[in-house]
C-alpha cells in the first residue's frame, strides 16, 4: 500500500489558478430608466449601477449599460464575469478538470487528477467544489493507481489501491504547467524519471484518433512510460504498433518484461536468433507483432523451432495457446495433417465448412481434458481419436459424472439429516391415488438425479437440500405407479414451520406442466388429505 504521507502540499498559488481557470459566472442585469440593478453571480449580493441618463452627480462616471453576454464587474466583490438577463433562473453544473504533475518525498511523479464542480443559480454564492479522484504514483517500471472513494455508510473518504482498471479520468484537462516555485518541466527533470518526454508517444496518440488535451496525453504518456519501461526504446525503433496495443492497459501486458534490460529479455525471449527474427517481422508486418513474439516464445517453451511454413501456419490461426497443448504431444507437421484429417471428417459428418482454428480448439480442448482425467498421455488411441467430435463429447460427459459424483458425496455427508428423516416422512408424506405415488425424496444423491432428469434447478444448488434437511420444505416426487423409479414431477411442500401443508411450487420436467390438468386435482387433494392428517390429535400425539 502506497504511503500517502508520501505525497507533498499542493503548490501554493494551485487553488487561485484553478479559479482562474474556470468559466465566467453570470451577473444578472435588469435594466430601468437611469440604472439597472444587478445581482452577483458570484457572490450572490444585489448592487444597483447608475447610467449617464440617470447620473445625479455630474462628477460621478457613469457604468456602460448592461448588455447580455457583455463582461461585467460586480462593484461589491469586483468578480469579473459576463451578463446575463434577470429572466435565467435555473441552477447551472459545469465540471472541469486539472491535472498535476509533482514529485512525492520520494522524487517518485505522482500525476494528481482534480475534478471541480461549478454551481452558480441566481441569488446564491456560487459554490466551487474541488475533489482530487485519482493519482497516478510513477517510478521506474511501476505504476500505482489510487482512486478517492466515499464510504456512503460513513461518510469518509478512502484512497483505495487498484489491482486493475484503466485511467478513467477525463480526455478533457488542463494541466498545471507553471506558477510560483513550480515548474512542470523542472519537476521531472530532478525526479526518478528523469527522461520522460512529454511528447515521446504525442505521434501515436495522434495515429491513435485520441481527442484528448495535452493534459491526459502527459497523464497516459507518464503512465505508459513509467509502467513499460521498454516503450521508450520501442518509440524510438519507431515500433509503435506494440506501444498502440498496450496503451488502454497503461503499458501492462504479460507478453513483454518491465523488468527485462536489454532487448531480448524485454521481449522474454532466450535466443538471439529468436529476437532478430522478431525485428525482421517488424519490417514487414509490426501490426503482427503479438502473434510473431507468441510463436517465438512458444517455439522455445516447447523447444523446437519452426519452419517457415509451419510459422505461416501458426500465424493464421485464431489463438497460438490452442496450439500449446497438441504440441506437447505431436510436432506441427502431425497436428497440421490431423486438423485436416478431423476438418474433413467433420465437415462430412455435418455437411458444413469449419474453419482449421475451430478443430484446433476443439482438439486442443480434448487434448487438455484427457490430461487432466488422468489417461495416459503416451497412448496414441487418446492422442489421436478416430472420431474426436464424438470422444470430445464422452470426455466433457465423463468430467461432468465425476464432477457430480463428487459433489453427489459431499452433499450426503453434509445433508445426512435427510436421509435419517426420510423413515418418518414417509409415514406423513407418502400417498398414492390415481395411477401416482408421491414420497419424499431419499438423499441429496437422488435429489441431484431427480434435477438432472428432470432439467430443473432443485439439485443444481444445494439450497433445497439444506431446507429439506432442516424442515424448513420437503422435496416429493410424484412418479407415475407403474413406472416408481421414473423422475417425473418435482413438489416443493412447506415445513414444519408452517402449521398447514402449503404446495411452494411443482413442475414436470423443463420447470414446465405439461399435464397440469390430470395432476393439479391430485395434488389438491393430496393437500387436503396431509390436512386431515394434521388434524387428527391422535395422531399427532402419537407422532410427537
Ligand atoms: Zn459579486
Amino acid at each position: 500500500m502506497y504511503d500517502l504521507n508520501k505525497i507533498k502540499p499542493l503548490p501554493e498559488d494551485f487553488k487561485n489558478w484553478i479559479e482562474s481557470q474556470l468559466p465566467p459566472e453570470p451577473i444578472f442585469f435588469k435594466n430601468h430608466k437611469g440604472y439597472s440593478d444587478l445581482l452577483c453571480g458570484h457572490c450572490g449580493e444585489r448592487s444597483t449601477i447608475y447610467l449617464e441618463d440617470g447620473m445625479e452627480d455630474i462628477f460621478d462616471i457613469p457604468w456602460e449599460k448592461p448588455e447580455r453576454n457583455k463582461s461585467a464587474v460586480c462593484p461589491l466583490c469586483n468578480y469579473e464575469g459576463y451578463y446575463e438577463i434577470g429572466q435565467v433562473t435555473a441552477e447551472h453544473r459545469n465540471y472541469e478538470y486539472f491535472v498535476l504533475v509533482q514529485q512525492d518525498t520520494d522524487g517518485n511523479l505522482v500525476s494528481r487528477c482534480f475534478e471541480v464542480l461549478q454551481a452558480w443559480k441566481k441569488g446564491l454564492e456560487a459554490n466551487h467544489e474541488v475533489i482530487e479522484l485519482e493519482r497516478y504514483v510513477q517510478s521506474p517500471g511501476k505504476l500505482i493507481k489510487l482512486r478517492h472513494e466515499r464510504n456512503w455508510y460513513s461518510g469518509e473518504t478512502y484512497w483505495n489501491e487498484l489491482k486493475n482498471g484503466h485511467m478513467s479520468f477525463s480526455q478533457r484537462a488542463t494541466l498545471y504547467e507553471e506558477g510560483p516555485g513550480y515548474d512542470f518541466k523542472e519537476e521531472i527533470k530532478t525526479s526518478n524519471l528523469p527522461y520522460y518526454e512529454p511528447n515521446l508517444y504525442f505521434d501515436i496518440f495522434n495515429e491513435w484518433g485520441y481527442e484528448s488535451e495535452y493534459a491526459y496525453q502527459v497523464l497516459k504518456s507518464l503512465a505508459i512510460y513509467a509502467n513499460a519501461p521498454w516503450s521508450e526504446s520501442f518509440a524510438k525503433m519507431g515500433w509503435t504498433n506494440v506501444i498502440k496495443n498496450v496503451m488502454w492497459k497503461d503499458g501492462s501486458t504479460a507478453l513483454l518484461n518491465k523488468r527485462g534490460k536489454t532487448l531480448k529479455s524485454q521481449l522474454r525471449l532466450k535466443k538471439g536468433e529468436n529476437v532478430r527474427k522478431f525485428q525482421d517481422y517488424m519490417k514487414i508486418k509490426p501490426e503482427k507483432w503479438y502473434r510473431v513474439l507468441e510463436i517465438l516464445q512458444l517455439s522455445e517453451r516447447r523447444k523446437r523451432s519452426f519452419s517457415q511454413e509451419e510459422f505461416d501456419l501458426l500465424m493464421s490461426l485464431y489463438q497460438i495457446k490452442d496450439a500449446d497443448e497438441p504440441l506437447k504431444y505431436m510436432t506441427l507437421t502431425q497436428l497440421v495433417n490431423r486438423l485436416k484429417e478431423y476438418k474433413a471428417q467433420k465437415e462430412k459428418a455435418e455437411k458444413r465448412i469449419y474453419a482449421e482454428t475451430t478443430i484446433l480448439t476443439e482438439y486442443s480442448d480434448y487434448l487438455k481434458l484427457r490430461r487432466q482425467l488422468g489417461y495416459d498421455m503416451t497412448n496414441e488411441v487418446f492422442i489421436h481419436p478416430k472420431d474426436l467430435h464424438k470422444k470430445h463429447q464422452d470426455l466433457i460427459k465423463e468430467q461432468q459424472m465425476r464432477r457430480d459424483s463428487e459433489r453427489a458425496a459431499q452433499m450426503e455427508k453434509q445433508y445426512d439429516g435427510m436421509v435419517k428423516a426420510y423413515e418418518m416422512l414417509c409415514k406423513k408424506y407418502c400417498y398414492e391415488a390415481a395411477g401416482f405415488i408421491i414420497r419424499p425424496a431419499k438423499c441429496p444423491t437422488e435429489l441431484i438425479r431427480e434435477s438432472q432428469a428432470l432439467h430443473h434447478c432443485v439439485g443444481s444448488s444445494d439450497t433445497y437440500m439444506r431446507k429439506h434437511a432442516t424442515g424448513t420444505s420437503y422435496i416429493l416426487f410424484l412418479r407415475k405407479k407403474e413406472t416408481p423409479d421414473v423422475p417425473f414431477t418435482t413438489i416443493e411442500i412447506s415445513g414444519v414451520k408452517e402449521k398447514e401443508p402449503r404446495i411452494l411450487q411443482w413442475y414436470e420436467a423443463y420447470d414446465k406442466k405439461p399435464d397440469e390438468q390430470i395432476l393439479q386435482p391430485i395434488i389438491d387433494k393430496y393437500v387436503e388429505h396431509l390436512k386431515k392428517g394434521t388434524k387428527k390429535p391422535g395422531k399427532r400425539a402419537k407422532a410427537s
